[in-house]
């Protein structure tokens, strides 16, 4: 049944019968003059290459390193449904910065949300007057759903159980309860800040009631999601569209046992050699992080079985057609390549390069597209792609996909370069509260070439070039010299010149390396 849909659909998009043939319900006239409805969902520390798709030759020829051996049978019939970006661009590749300019359309500098959010970053917390996609959809017509990992809020004392308490009993604390008036338009809540021990989750819901739940947190919250499709419980207004998120924290650290991932998913792996797991060329097996590839990659297995469980669950009631379903991550995961520990928060593909596959049926003709994404553009593009292009705020930096998807038409330039960040804690007070924030690094990405400079703390001169060309060394293992390509230096100063400007950033306000790029 599903082959003869698709047969359909097939002939819809060729133009042989009518669209609106092919996804018409009898049942269904009403939703289809509906807004479509959104889920969003997250993994954390998910890198683009660990979806299986990629290593079949139809997805390889748009991708210049090797996918992962990495088992994602979901992801791969869901790629087959879906424009897959094949660049999609974590620009500051750590939680709460990503997530920040997810939500907003704007660059951290912008939004609030600099440095990765703990009680010792006061500096760094979502502005409270910002307008987020969540605002925006709930202002205009929409249910609005966030399951599972926030991450960008200030932690205060705000305990719902424990008035003028934190969450945790001591501070500093990275977990955080977000109280209603700091949720952004989200009318349903079942979240929480920061927490890591995966088979031992928290959460918060809407009333500030804390759940204590025993089962692997992927799991749990496609279950709270499945239960908010339904609508058992009144979870939201079935005559309006809604938008849901789900955040999912794996895969993320640790990746150590059994805690952290399901057993029928290690023992995928659990009998592969390192060499077998670890196949990008610029890895070291000998870190020793190295035997922890085999719970990362079977938590990326049991995250496709929970997104394929929530997709089976949009058709099984219908919902199917009028949703747009994108699947991404936060930022990637490093695991042992350029013999970094840090798994993010680098200029590198295994750190910056995510997943984004978005799926609306008989909307979007599946392909891969290769233009590159950012993060600020994701919220302007899904307003767009729900007929809420005129509402995008002005402050929003983005750049909105939504025709150029719908119609292949564009009326702007898509981006060809993308603003790479890196933002370092800056002044203490005398109680060790992060008052400031430095701008440490900032660099450009293009469809060739990869660019990251460093500045020092305290001189702010330049600290270290990272160049490389990554059409000819897609594993970056040759740093280029830049005063040895010229014309390629010329080329990306400038273009990093006018990313800097106009994302407002403190590089171009401060005219840092005024000697070498050239602003305005
Ligand atoms: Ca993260």
């Amino acid at each position: 049944m599903k082959n003869l849909n698709q047969t359909f659909q097939y002939l819809g998009m060729i133009g042989l019968i009518p669209l609106s043939s092919c996804f018409g319900k009898t049942d269904s006239n009403s939703k289809a003059q509906m807004a479509p409805s959104v889920i969003y969902v997250f993994p954390d520390q998910m890198r683009n290459s660990a979806m299986e798709f990629w290593s079949s030759e139809r997805y390889a020829r748009h991708i210049r390193y090797k996918g992962d051996p990495v088992i994602t049978p979901n992801l791969n019939r869901f790629a087959d449904e879906s424009v897959v970006f094949s660049s999609a661009f974590s620009n500051c590749p750590l939680s709460s910065p990503h997530r920040g300019s997810l939500l907003t359309g704007m660059y951290p500098n912008k939004n609030g949300a600099m440095l990765n959010m703990n009680s010792s970053r006061p500096v760094s917390s979502l502005r409270d007057d910002v307008v987020t996609i969540s605002d925006l959809l709930g202002r205009n017509g929409y249910n609005c759903a966030y399951i599972g990992k926030y991450h960008l809020d200030y932690p205060t004392p705000n305990d719902p159980d424990r008035p003028g308490h934190y969450v945790e009993d001591k501070a500093p604390v990275w977990d955080a309860y977000t109280p209603p008036e700091k949720r952004h338009g989200f009318d349903f809540w079942y979240s929480y800040g920061t927490f890591d021990v995966h088979k031992k989750p928290h959460y918060w819901d809407t009333k500030g009631t804390r759940h204590e739940i025993r089962e692997w947190s992927p799991k749990h919250e496609v279950d709270i999601a499945i239960d908010y499709l339904k609508n058992n419980a009144g979870q939201r207004d079935s005559s309006k569209p809604f938008f849901m998120m789900i955040s999912m924290n794996p895969p993320h650290h640790p990746y150590g046992s059994l805690d952290d991932c399901m057993e029928e998913d290690y023992n995928l792996y659990k009998d592969k050699s390192l060499e077998e797991l670890l196949i990008r060329d610029n890895v070291d097996t000998t870190l020793q992080k190295a035997a922890s590839v085999r719970y990362y990659f079977a938590q990326v297995t049991g995250v496709d079985r929970e997104f394929g469980r929530l997709l089976k669950a949009l058709d099984s009631l219908e919902l199917t057609d009028n949703t747009i379903v994108v699947f991404a991550s936060d930022h990637g995961e490093t695991m042992c390549s350029h013999g970094l520990n840090d798994p993010k928060n680098s200029p590198h593909t295994e750190s910056t390069n995510i997943p984004f596959l978005i799926r609306y049926p008989g909307k979007l003709k599946p392909k891969v597209e290769e233009s590159l994404l950012s993060t600020p553009d994701i919220m302007p593009t899904l307003l767009g792609l729900c007929g809420l292009s005129d509402a995008i705020p002005q402050e929003v930096q983005g750049h909105n996909f939504a025709d150029y998807l719908l119609t292949g038409q564009t009326t702007q330039p898509l981006p060809e370069s993308a603003l790479y960040i890196r933002n370092i804690d800056g002044m203490k007070d005398k109680n060790g509260q992060v008052t400031t924030y430095f701008p440490e690094s900032r660099g450009v990405k293009t469809d060739k070439f990869t660019l990251a400079l460093t500045i020092d703390r305290e001189t702010k001169k330049l600290k270290e070039i990272l160049l490389f060309d990554d059409a000819a060394d897609p594993y970056q293992l040759d740093n280029l010299s830049l005063d040895d390509h010229p014309a390629q230096k010329r080329e990306l100063l400038k273009e990093l010149a006018l990313l800097l400007q106009k994302a407002e950033d403190p590089w171009y306000n401060e005219r840092i390396l005024a000697d070498m790029i050239p602003y305005e």
